[in-house]
């Protein structure tokens, strides 16, 4: 490694996670629950994710290939696994956090074209991989963690993933011993026809590892069933690691099982030993057991409508339905989440679809597909007072509805739908107008919002100072403000600084709220969103009506 490179963090140890026999394993629940229980005896935690793709970062990745987009409050759009980062450990997490190959090869190719590699020939290594070091490092630079948890994305043996795992082997020899171990997340599949718990992928994905020079410290095999102790032995031996740093995940009903589950196993334990971190305390899980034991025990059970393009994969829309397991547990009750494609809401039976459901939640989203699907979800809520909860285009789709249907103004839209549209009632936002670059230039991130006392919004929050996270090019059209609240459709958040409508409520309504923020990426285990709960509440009373 250069000079200039020199790792100076003596203080900050640093644990990967990588991943062997195939994808969605789970590392980004085993990295969070493994990290919640370390900051349970008092450490300063925190997790970031390397992605081996090419995107800079996974902002215009279709949601059906890679899931939600998750931003940050600095405004990055980030893997969804920062989403289960914050959510675990009620920390915000910024865009360091979260590194694509991109933005690896971005950085340096970047200073390739400024002079900075004064003629020499650039490589992967040395200066991927350095500039790969420098990125596992950075958070420590941020605040003074003492331990930084690095998920490595993808499987080991890809193609794409070899820079990565040269880097960690690199740079587990620059930082010492006992500074930094890895943890290999894999399967020990069941074979119904042998009856048997099979270790042999196991085997192969650490020798797979071992070939790049790097030994795992702590295997955790995810398993449908219970690991035997001979099986344990015989993992270790083939393996090379000690018994007892073969860990179990097995199949655990609710993710939020898992940081329990690794308790058990001694996980929390293992790995303070060998970073030989001494003198922590046990960890204090008191609260996390409660919150279990809400989401365990519900007293009441209601049925909500997620109305949205993307249903068809379940993880575009994660941090709206986890926000709802936080919500539900606060006011202990079990969320029945209804998937409803807003494309089928339109055919003319489409109403039928929306009886017997005490809420409708419209979702975020881009594009006419399914557009007017939503349109026709506000107006079902709307006119039989059930309650509704728009987010983002889910707002601007409350706002269309009410121009078209109750302000008679005929063929109202989004200028993202009709460019010409008669009553452009959501506009493009000024400063949108200039771009052209679709990459990262979306109003991204935090901005504060001052609500009105006599709200929905201010019932839930309880504070006139609010601040949330956006994702948008499009907003309420001012030009129009006066009509909708003289008609009563109210603006009850403001951005201070910009006047941009960031909430719209109908005040003749048991509880309808639309909010141009994105609350759902705010929620967490600790700290359930209060408009997830408001709304949860809400529709809790409307059940009773029925
Ligand atoms: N497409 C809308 C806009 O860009 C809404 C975006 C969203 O729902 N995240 O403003």
């Amino acid at each position: 490694m250069n000079q200039e490179n020199k790792i100076t963090k003596p203080n900050t140890k640093y644990i990967f996670v990588t991943g062997g026999v195939t994808s969605s394993l789970g590392k980004g629940i085993i990295s969070s629950s493994l990290a919640y229980l370390l900051q349970s005896r008092g450490l300063r935690v925190t997790i970031q994710k390397f992605d081996p793709y090419i995107n800079v970062d996974p902002g215009t990745l279709n949601p059906y290939e890679h899931g939600e987009c998750y931003v940050t409050d600095d405004g990055a759009e980030t893997d969804l696994d920062l989403g289960h980062y914050e959510r675990f450990l009620d920390v915000p997490t910024s865009q360091n956090n979260n590194v694509t190959t991109g933005k690896i090869y971005f950085e340096v190719i970047s200073r390739e074209r400024r002079g900075d590699f004064l003629g020499k020939t650039v490589q992967v290594v040395p200066h991927i991989t350095d500039e790969i070091k420098r990125k596992f490092v950075s958070l420590s630079y941020e605040s003074n963690f003492d331990i930084i948890i690095t998920e490595i994305g993808g499987c080991i043996g890809d193609i794409e993933s070899l820079p990565f795992v040269e880097a960690m082997r690199q740079f587990r020899w620059d930082i010492g011993e006992h500074n930094s171990i890895v943890i290999h997340l894999t399967l020990i599949p069941y074979l119904q026809s042998a009856g048997e718990l099979k270790t042999k992928p196991t085997q192969h994905s650490v020798k797979m590892l071992q070939e790049s020079g790097i030994q795992p410290d702590i295997l955790v095999c995810r398993t449908e069933h219970s690991l035997p102790v001979d099986l344990r032995k015989k993992i270790a031996l083939f393996c090379n690691v000690q018994q007892s740093s073969v860990i179990e995940a097995h199949d655990a009903e609710t993710i939020y099982d898992v940081p329990l589950l690794m308790r058990d196993e001694n996980l929390d334990e293992i790995v303070l030993k060998k970073l030989h971190i001494e003198g922590t305390p046990e960890p204090i899980l008191d609260k996390w057991m409660s919150y279990l034991k809400k989401l365990k025990n519900p007293k009441s059970e209601v049925n909500i409508a997620l109305v949205g393009k993307y249903v068809q994969l379940k993880d575009a829309y994660k941090s709206i339905s986890e926000s709802f397991i936080h919500a539900g547990a606060h006011s202990e009750c079990k969320v029945n989440l209804i998937w409803i494609s807003s494309e089928s809401l339109v055919d003319n039976r489409w109403s039928e679809k929306l009886e017997n459901l005490d809420g409708i939640l419209v979702a975020p989203g881009f594009g006419e597909r399914g557009f007017e699907g939503k349109i026709n979800a506000v107006k079902y809520a709307r006119e039989n007072k059930m309650p509704f909860f728009g987010i983002c285009l889910g707002m601007q789709c409350a706002v269309i509805e009410f121009a078209r249907n109750v302000l008679a103004f005929e063929n109202a839209n989004s200028t993202e739908m009709n460019p010409d549209a008669n009553y452009p009632v959501i506009d493009m936002m000024e400063e949108q107008k200039q771009v052209t670059h679709k990459g990262g230039t979306m109003r991204l991130g935090s901005y504060p919002c001052v609500l009105k006392e006599d709200s929905r919004a201010f019932d839930a929050y309880q504070s006139t100072q609010i601040s949330e996270r956006h994702r948008h090019r499009f907003e309420f059209n001012n030009k129009f403000l006066r009509d909708f609240e003289d008609n009563g459709m109210i603006a009850t958040g403001i951005n201070p600084d910009t006047d941009l409508v960031e909430i719209v409520e109908i005040k003749e309504h048991p509880w309808f709220v639309g909010a141009q923020f994105h609350p759902e990426l705010k929620s967490t285990v600790m700290t359930p969103h209060p408009l997830f709960i408001g709304f949860v509440n809400a529709c809790i009373e409307y059940s009773k009506q029925l």
